[in-house]
């Protein structure tokens, strides 16, 4: 009998307390043939080979087993283990926030750092240097996931941080990401163009990933020839070209752009503009009769059109290859099961007005809803829960075409495209205030910080 089947066996009859809410099918799949696949493709979770007769190291893997499983199920990015003074402290970044999730005992600090190098073929005898790897894991039967470990050495000992990407996981459809009418008549528009280029913008972490692709699935890759270069590769849409950068052996976007260009793509999304190089080539293929995605990183919409210009494009090419500019930014959406009504006051009330009175001119109509801070179980007090996208959409319109060619100023800009039906992402983050999706206390914590 092989190690899986003994272990199955002992599963059942002594499930550890920690695997309460875990279901035997759940760690194993539902079949025993399924069960076999999962042994062949598995990484390294629950492959406890010479460890499995060990106390100490059973409490160790159900520690990291249940660390992950907790992580996947409250949907966090990245798990953070960090060893301090006397604590090792584990995290998980939830929606963009930290949850703390445990804290254990200082003497863990080796195997628990060790046990996650040993699953990510890192080197468990390195302490000084730090070391990184990217892997796949089909965790508990489960779907497979896309794991980023980083291993960092501090004064205390190593910092792990893992990013978890869900691989299988389909881009959120358009309509569900909140857009409001006025961006939406602007993307719309825009995706039935036959060319230019389309680029979101805004910093790491901001689920741009999310809305280029929610926007990429909008097109028929059945009818249209798709091709992305990612870095990493996220989301896996049937019938598209993913492609993964792959700098160590001079894998570039650039370089990428170069030869797919032979290859007659329709529809090109290049993840990120980051170089001169890159730039001019993926503004080149927008004016070829292509339709190029692409992010870049920087504070707003017309900030990225300063810099396009600094990374030496032609600002005659930028106005006839630039299409649309979403910047887009995220904030938590309060949970619906604990947030609570208030009374705004009535200075609060009059700035909402004033800012958005195309929206709403009667204050009175005004009800805004905050986090209770109450023992709430569904979103584990954190009082929010999921998460609300924000956007400013900035359309290229005649006259910014003729500033940017007069190489005005970035205000110069920012007040024509608001002249020009922008809504800035401050006001749409207030309009979600008002349809009661987040409060005013997180748009002041994201915005203003
Ligand atoms: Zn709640």
């Amino acid at each position: 009998m092989d190690i899986w089947e003994l272990f199955k066996k002992w599963v059942v009859k002594n499930k550890p307390n920690t695997w309460k809410n875990v279901k035997v099918e759940d760690l194993f799949g539902s079949s025993s043939d399924e069960s076999k696949t999962i042994k062949t493709t598995v990484n390294s979770d629950l492959n406890l080979n010479s460890y499995w007769e060990k106390k100490e190291d059973w409490f160790l893997i159900s520690i990291v087993n249940d660390m992950f499983l907790n992580a996947i199920k409250l949907r966090a990015s990245d798990v953070h283990i960090e060893p301090g003074d006397n604590w090792i402290t584990i995290r998980f970044r939830i929606d963009w926030n930290f949850v703390n999730y445990k804290t254990l005992e200082l003497k863990h600090k080796d195997s628990i750092i060790a046990r996650i190098k040993i699953m990510s073929y890192l080197r468990i005898d390195e302490h000084r240097l730090p070391q990184d790897w990217k892997i796949a894991y089909k965790l508990f039967g489960w779907k497979q996931l896309d794991m980023r470990v980083s291993v960092i050495p501090t004064i205390y000992w190593e910092k792990c941080v893992i990013r978890i990407l869900k691989k299988d996981d389909k881009p959120p459809e358009l309509k569900d990401l909140g857009i409001m009418p006025y961006n939406m008549v602007k993307l719309k528009k825009h995706l039935a163009d036959n060319y230019g280029m389309i680029l979101a913008v805004w910093p790491t972490g901001s689920g741009k990933s999310t809305t280029l692709f929610s926007l990429l699935s909008q097109f028929d890759p059945k009818l249209e020839n798709i091709s992305t270069l990612e870095d990493p590769v996220e989301y896996r849409i049937p019938w598209v070209n993913h492609t993964q950068i792959n700098p160590a052996i001079d894998f570039t976007f650039a370089r990428w752009l170069r030869s797919l260009l032979r290859q007659d793509p329709d529809i090109i999304m290049v993840w990120e503009i980051r170089d001169e190089e890159t730039a001019k080539l993926a503004v080149e293929a927008s004016i070829t009769w292509h339709i190029v995605f692409s992010t870049i990183h920087t504070n707003s919409a017309t900030h990225t059109i300063q810099r396009l210009v600094n990374l030496w494009v032609d600002p005659l090419l930028i106005t006839s290859s630039l299409r649309m500019i979403i910047s887009q930014r995220l904030a938590r959406k309060l949970c619906p099961h604990c947030k609570v009504q208030y009374k705004a006051s009535d200075k609060i009330k009059d700035y909402i007005v004033w800012k958005v009175w195309k929206y709403i001119k009667n204050k009175e109509e005004l009800l805004l809803f905050k986090s209770s801070e109450n023992w709430c179980p569904k979103c584990n007090n954190t009082w929010y829960n999921w998460r609300v996208w924000l956007y400013e959409v900035l359309e290229l319109t005649d006259k910014l075409e003729t500033l940017i060619l007069s190489n005005a100023s970035r205000l110069q800009l920012e007040i024509q495209a608001i002249w020009d039906w922008m809504v800035p992402i401050k006001d749409d983050w207030l309009l979600k205030v008002i349809l009661w999706e987040t409060s005013l206390e997180e748009l002041l914590s994201v915005l203003w910080t």
